[in-house]
């Protein structure tokens, strides 16, 4: 099985990692979601919102595993 979307050798910009299968993708095609105060994932339709950002990309599986995805709090270390 070969993914379709992979970053094109003529791509530039920066590039993310989504969250969930872990691929790398170009930040322009990657949804960014930040967490609101009570603990949930909302979209950051402009990419603008301060603090951590995750980047989940569009394939529908990906979408769908996010609904259930909880970011690890980090143990150490306080961001
Ligand atoms: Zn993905």
């Amino acid at each position: 099985m070969t993914k379709a979307r992979q970053i094109p050798d003529s791509a530039s910009g920066p590039v993310r990692m989504c969250v969930i299968c872990r691929q790398r993708f170009l930040k322009t095609d990657l949804l960014r979601y930040t967490l609101t105060p009570e603990g949930r994932l909302c979209p950051d339709a402009d990419k603008t919102h301060p603090g951590r950002g995750w980047y989940v990309c569009s394939d529908a599986a990906c979408q769908e595993k996010l609904a259930r995805f909880r970011p690890a709090k980090r143990r150490a270390g306080r961001n």
